[in-house]
């Protein structure tokens, strides 16, 4: 009888990140290449695909996680951090990565992203930053610049926009970057140093909504972003806010401050010492186990 061959270990390629349903977002969307760079930096880390958990929350870029075979959940509007934090405590194994838009995580999951940050949820959360709300078509978001006319803000948006790299390196957030969905090769970069990371990185990435953000298109963002200087110290918070809010003919991109001090929420809570929860017994009998199932049928 022949003896079966063992599979070959090969190490996962951008490839292998490629799911069935093709993207429904518009010709030239930001979006897309955040994706090409999502992938890249997936098969980089070198982790099989049921090791990562992508979590979105409801916006255009929250359909991420159809786009790759990983484990996803695409939850509620503005509630993704909620969830994935919830998430990564049953399972701190699990390469967690959420993503979302500017509405959905600065906007309606405001308070999430604050407590998220805070706590140093060990998290990639990548905000696909386009300063509108595209899939309701066109109204101001918190990241919408001043005077800015949108569906509506026909007389132009008379609210200061938020700052979300300032905010994060305030906040407690320990990997704080920016990116630009046409720069790929950095964008896939920061992507897999924060996927590395241990404890809660944000990557705002600029990502031109082609159909109802005419204001900042590419030739926008080619024309003004800058990576920060090779010697900038991402260790030094004052100087990494110093850059955080530098804005107009030209704006900082890259990693702009780093704390691989700090522990993650993981490792200091005392309940997952023992390992992921996923992995502890639960406790009860399969009959006790039975009747509590029963019980909430
Ligand atoms: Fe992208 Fe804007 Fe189209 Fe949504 S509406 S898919 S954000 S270009
Ligand atoms: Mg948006």
């Amino acid at each position: 009888m022949a003896t079966k061959e063992r599979p070959i270990q090969v190490a996962p390629t951008a490839k292998d990140f490629r799911g069935k349903v093709a993207p429904d977002w518009c010709p030239s969307c930001g979006h897309s290449g955040i994706l090409t760079a999502f992938r890249n930096a997936f098969a980089k880390q070198g982790r099989g695909r049921h090791e990562y958990l992508t979590v979105s929350g409801i916006g255009c870029s929250s359909n991420l996680p159809g786009y790759v075979p990983t484990y996803g959940m695409h939850t509620l509007h503005g509630r993704a951090l909620a969830v994935a934090t919830g998430a990564k405590l049953a399972n701190h194994e699990m390469s967690v990565v959420v993503t979302g838009g500017d509405g959905d995580g600065y906007g309606i999951g405001g308070n999430h992203f604050i407590h998220t940050m805070r706590k140093n949820v060990d998290l990639l959360y990548v905000v696909m930053n386009n300063q509108i709300y595209g899939l309701t078509i066109g109204q101001a978001s918190p990241t919408s610049l001043l005077g800015m006319a949108t569906k509506s803000t026909p007389f132009g948006n008379v609210e200061t926009p938020l700052n979300p790299i300032a905010m994060a390196i305030v906040a407690g957030a320990t990997f704080v970057a920016r990116g630009f969905s046409a720069e790929m090769k950095e964008l896939t970069e920061l992507m897999y140093q924060g996927m590395q990371h241990k404890g809660f990185a944000l990557i705002d990435v600029f990502s031109p909504c082609v159909t109802f953000n005419k204001d900042n298109t590419y030739d926008y963002f080619k024309e003004r972003v800058r990576f920060l200087d090779e010697d900038h110290d991402t260790s030094n918070k004052a100087a990494a806010l110093e850059q955080a809010v530098k804005w107009g003919d030209e704006i900082p991109i890259g990693l702009f401050y780093q704390d691989t001090s700090r522990p993650s929420l993981d490792e200091s809570e005392p309940v997952l010492e023992h390992g992921p929860m996923a992995h502890q017994p639960l406790g009860v009998t399969p009959e006790q186990g039975a009747a509590i199932i029963q019980r909430m049928m």
